[in-house]
């Protein structure tokens, strides 16, 4: 049986690889600080004996006192509303803790994904995003504690990949939402559907022209699982391609909920990303993956869910 460290794994991405590879037959240790984790997103997996969980920052040095195979390092606020509260925290999350635990998966021998972001494009100037575009990011703005954070950790990714032959892997990742989103994230799928669902004010930011690309999570942990069994060493992105405005979105989201709620507009946060979209390319030549789940049935899921979150 292979053991996997999944970093963030109390949280909404990182709760769902606990799942997953649990099913897979991996043995799992789920690592977090519970900051925007949640440790309601695993209680189900407490009496599994192939479960366990340490209440651990990933700035901190790590210890692991047994065998490990692989080290998901899924660790990190990723909202902006979240990371804009704790700049500091998602620095150091970003940098001493991929340090930290890609000096855990050389002492261990074991292989290691980096959660990486398509907030390395910044607001990019090339649409849809391929791997080899270089990015567009304010280093000094509001959401540099975020971007800079995953670039410094992409490039440490590589250079031990270089000088010490980890074996890694680094995944983009696109918007992804589903449930375990925390509803009160800021981000646009629980913002919009928790409005949606009171019947309140749906606040578009901006004008509403500006577009991203919703993954499912279910089609992101698989294609996560695929880059993890893979061989490729150099960043891939993981999303779904199909591209919205945030106008569109509200509209769909308004419709599927039944809800009788008004579209508000506020304005823009600063350097909100204009366009945002993964050129999947790569990942379906390589990993033979691509997304599988319409946006439709995905945001009916999701809102199953937060209607039954909103009942507890
Ligand atoms: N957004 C919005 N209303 C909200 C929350 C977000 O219009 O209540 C917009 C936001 O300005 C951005 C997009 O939705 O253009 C996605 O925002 P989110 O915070 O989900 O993540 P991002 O993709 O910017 O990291």
């Amino acid at each position: 049986m292979k053991t996997v460290l999944i970093t963030g794994g109390a949280g909404f991405i990182g709760s769902h690889l606990c799942d997953f590879l649990l099913g897979k037959g991996f043995r799992v240790i789920c690592m977090d600080n519970l900051i925007t984790g949640d440790k309601k997103n695993i209680m189900h997996l407490k009496n599994n004996k192939n479960f366990s969980f340490i209440k651990h920052n990933v700035s901190e040095h790590i210890t692991i006192n047994e065998p490990v195979d692989y080290v998901l390092h899924f660790a990190s606020p990723a909202s902006p509303v979240d990371y804009q509260k704790i700049p500091i925290q998602t620095l150091k999350a970003g940098s001493l803790g991929t340090h930290n635990t890609l000096g855990l998966a050389l002492a261990k021998k074991a292989k290691y994904v980096l959660a990486s972001t398509s907030e390395v494009y910044g607001d990019p100037k090339v649409n849809p995003q391929p791997e080899t575009y270089w990015g567009n990011v304010n280093p000094i703005g509001v959401r540099g504690c975020y971007d800079e954070a995953k670039r410094f950790a992409e490039a440490l990714v590589m250079a031990y990949h270089r000088i010490h032959k980890v074996d890694t892997r680094i995944a983009r990742i696109f918007n992804t939402y589903g449930p375990r989103m925390r509803k009160d994230d800021g981000r646009v799928v629980p913002n919009f559907m928790t409005q949606a669902l009171k019947n309140k004010p749906i606040t578009v930011y901006g004008n509403g022209k500006q577009t991203r690309s919703f993954c499912y999570v279910s089609d992101l942990i698989e294609g996560i699982y695929k880059l993890m069994m893979s061989d490729i060493n150099e960043p891939v992105n993981i999303g779904n391609p199909e591209e919205h405005t945030i106008i569109e979105f509200a509209e769909i989201i308004k419709k599927l909920a039944k809800s009788k709620s008004k579209v508000i507009f506020k304005e823009l946060p600063v350097d909100d990303p204009h366009v945002r979209c993964p050129d999947i390319s790569k990942a379906r030549k390589e990993l033979g993956w691509e997304p599988k789940t319409g946006l439709e049935k995905g945001l009916m899921e999701t809102i199953s869910f937060f209607k039954q979150d909103s009942n507890q």
